[in-house]
């Protein structure tokens, strides 16, 4: 008989990956990961466990059977929200709107819909990447990558941190230093040689603890205004996209200008030196560092109004007194009232029918299809919010909502 609950069980740390929480659970009792899962963890567990062990992290930390969170909730009395938040899954649809391949092939929507630099206008683009996910390589790329901080892997209560697993974030948001492969920055033995330890620039740490402040509390705190996750992980996405716009690309002799600024500010030729372009996902690491880097420089200069952020986001990194970008009525400036009014709502509105369909309404505003509208609903029950309070797209019901 399985027991219900594990008398030692370390609480998970925030921003912590599902799989690293477990391996610290594990080695509590001595014990590998695998055993743990294949022994303690039921059907659920020894499902996970039939993936080859290199996979074990991908699919816990990617989107592990319900059933395992059900089971790891009574073994540890963790929310199953928060264990769904150690996942990737946990993250839809505000880090990407879906990990189904299939339904993601929204680039253009994702990405382009806003701009944050250039005036999105006046760029010509090239045609779509197929079978894309943001942050994700495509469904049959290489697994993932889990990177680790040399000095927070001293301490063995330190886990590893769910995003540094993406091209997300380049350093520590403790410590500022360079992420490296987990492997490399754990000290093998006693008396090995120090793991490397390299600091990154200031505009990358001030990048990533933006980063990780929105993944421990749900919002980020920008020049402008304080804006929900969503919006951020968007914004820092889209401004990964124009630092790799290629200049023959860009029609305003002002965007070219503030491309090249922003490159020749983190001393590297313009895109890292590519001829061709490819989407950031599909980048090796060296060029998405790179990026990461731009992106960041861009969004200081933008702060000291060094550059000129024109695009439809480009005021929430600027200190300057608004400029309008568009006539009214002005589609971001609606969706940024949405996810503020979220972020104050969330809370409240739990038990309230009407202020969450209200809600519902609100974020998915400017979704045109059925499954859009559905993610956006799936997304507020993933947060919190009750299933029969938020009606499912006309035509879609599985059920007759009543009226409250
Ligand atoms: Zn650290």
């Amino acid at each position: 008989m399985i027991p219900p609950r594990w008398p030692l069980h370390p609480p998970p740390l925030p921003g912590e990956a599902l799989s690293s929480w477990l391996e610290r659970t594990a080695s509590a009792y001595d014990l590998p990961l695998t055993t743990l899962l294949e022994h303690n963890l039921g059907t659920a567990g020894r499902q996970v466990s039939k993936v080859k062990r290199a996979q074990h992290h991908d699919q816990l930390d990617t989107d592990p059977p319900a059933l395992l969170l059900e089971v790891l909730h009574e073994r540890s009395g963790v929310p199953v929200g928060q264990l769904r938040h150690m996942t990737i899954a946990g993250w839809t649809p505000w880090l990407l709107d879906t990990l189904d391949v299939e339904q993601a092939g929204t680039f253009n929507c994702f990405v382009r819909q806003d701009s944050v630099l250039f005036d999105h206008t006046m760029i010509a683009h090239g045609s779509d990447p197929v079978r894309w996910r943001p942050w994700l390589q495509s469904a049959d790329g290489a697994e993932r990558r889990q990177r680790a901080c040399p000095l927070c892997a001293e301490r063995p209560e330190h886990g590893l941190l769910l995003m540094a697993q993406l091209p997300i974030m380049l350093g520590c948001p403790e410590h500022g230093c360079l992420l490296q492969p987990a492997g490399l920055a754990v000290r093998h033995y006693p008396g090995a040689p120090d793991p490397e330890v390299t600091a990154v620039t200031e505009m990358v740490q001030a990048m990533d603890r933006r980063t990780h402040e929105g993944i421990t509390t749900g919002q980020v705190t920008l020049p402008r205004r304080t804006v929900h996750v969503g919006v951020w992980f968007r914004l820092l996405r889209i401004v990964l996209d124009e630092v790799n716009t290629p200049t023959s690309f860009l029609r305003h002799k002002a965007d070219k200008a503030t491309l090249e600024t922003i490159w020749a500010r983190v001393e590297r030729p313009v895109r890292a030196g590519q001829i061709r372009w490819a989407p950031y996902e599909a980048l090796d690491w060296d060029r998405q560092a790179a990026m990461l880097e731009a992106a960041a420089m861009a969004m200081h200069l933008s702060s000291q109004g060094i550059i000129w952020a024109r695009g439809t986001l480009g005021s929430l990194l600027s200190r300057e007194p608004d400029r309008p970008v568009r006539s009214d009525p002005d589609p971001t400036v609606a969706w940024t009232n949405a996810v503020r009014d979220f972020n104050a709502w969330l809370l409240t509105i739990v038990d309230d029918r009407d202020a969450s369909r209200q809600l519902l309404i609100q974020l998915s505003a400017t979704n045109r299809t059925p499954e859009g509208y559905e993610l956006t609903r799936q997304g507020l029950i993933n947060s919190g919010l009750r299933a029969e309070h938020l009606p499912h797209w006309p035509g879609m019901n599985v059920m007759v909502l009543p009226d409250a």
